[in-house]
Protein backbone atom coordinates (compact mmCIF):
# COMPACT_ATOMS: atom_id res chain seq x y z
CA UNK A 1 0.00 0.00 0.00
CA UNK A 2 1.19 3.60 -0.64
CA UNK A 3 0.29 6.84 0.48
CA UNK A 4 -0.08 9.51 -2.06
CA UNK A 5 -0.32 13.09 -1.20
CA UNK A 6 -2.81 14.71 -3.13
CA UNK A 7 -3.88 18.31 -3.82
CA UNK A 8 -7.10 19.87 -4.90
CA UNK A 9 -6.41 21.58 -8.05
CA UNK A 10 -9.26 24.01 -7.84
CA UNK A 11 -8.87 25.20 -3.81
CA UNK A 12 -5.31 23.56 -3.14
CA UNK A 13 -7.06 21.60 -0.57
CA UNK A 14 -4.81 18.50 0.33
CA UNK A 15 -5.63 14.78 0.76
CA UNK A 16 -3.65 11.75 1.84
CA UNK A 17 -5.15 8.78 0.02
CA UNK A 18 -4.09 4.71 -0.28
CA UNK A 19 -2.88 3.55 -3.27
CA UNK A 20 -3.36 0.02 -3.82
CA UNK A 21 -1.63 -1.51 -7.43
CA UNK A 22 -3.30 -1.55 -10.52
CA UNK A 23 -6.77 0.15 -8.67
CA UNK A 24 -7.44 3.74 -9.55
CA UNK A 25 -7.05 6.36 -7.18
CA UNK A 26 -10.08 7.30 -5.59
CA UNK A 27 -9.90 10.88 -4.01
CA UNK A 28 -13.44 11.64 -4.58
CA UNK A 29 -14.79 15.50 -4.15
CA UNK A 30 -12.98 18.16 -2.54
CA UNK A 31 -14.32 18.48 1.07
CA UNK A 32 -13.64 22.43 0.77
CA UNK A 33 -15.15 23.01 -2.78
CA UNK A 34 -16.45 19.72 -4.30
CA UNK A 35 -14.01 19.54 -7.16
CA UNK A 36 -13.56 16.63 -8.41
CA UNK A 37 -9.90 17.10 -9.60
CA UNK A 38 -6.76 16.13 -8.28
CA UNK A 39 -3.45 16.21 -8.98
CA UNK A 40 -0.02 14.60 -7.01
CA UNK A 41 1.25 17.17 -4.70
CA UNK A 42 4.57 16.76 -5.48
CA UNK A 43 3.86 17.12 -9.23
CA UNK A 44 2.76 20.62 -8.84
CA UNK A 45 5.22 22.97 -9.73
CA UNK A 46 4.02 26.89 -8.82
CA UNK A 47 3.96 26.89 -12.72
CA UNK A 48 1.47 24.35 -12.72
CA UNK A 49 -0.48 26.23 -10.41
CA UNK A 50 -0.43 29.49 -12.05
CA UNK A 51 -1.80 28.01 -15.05
CA UNK A 52 -4.46 25.87 -13.31
CA UNK A 53 -5.45 29.07 -11.83
CA UNK A 54 -5.92 31.09 -14.39
CA UNK A 55 -8.09 28.33 -16.40
CA UNK A 56 -11.56 28.82 -16.77
CA UNK A 57 -13.39 27.33 -13.87
CA UNK A 58 -16.63 24.93 -14.12
CA UNK A 59 -15.20 22.08 -15.81
CA UNK A 60 -15.90 19.71 -13.26
CA UNK A 61 -14.97 15.42 -13.48
CA UNK A 62 -11.26 16.55 -14.73
CA UNK A 63 -8.84 14.01 -12.90
CA UNK A 64 -5.33 14.41 -13.24
CA UNK A 65 -4.42 11.57 -11.22
ZN1 LIG B 1 -10.98 22.00 -3.43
Amino acid sequence: MERLNLECLRCGETREVEHEPRRRVEAGECARCGYLGWALTTDLTELVRRLLRERPLGRRGLRAV
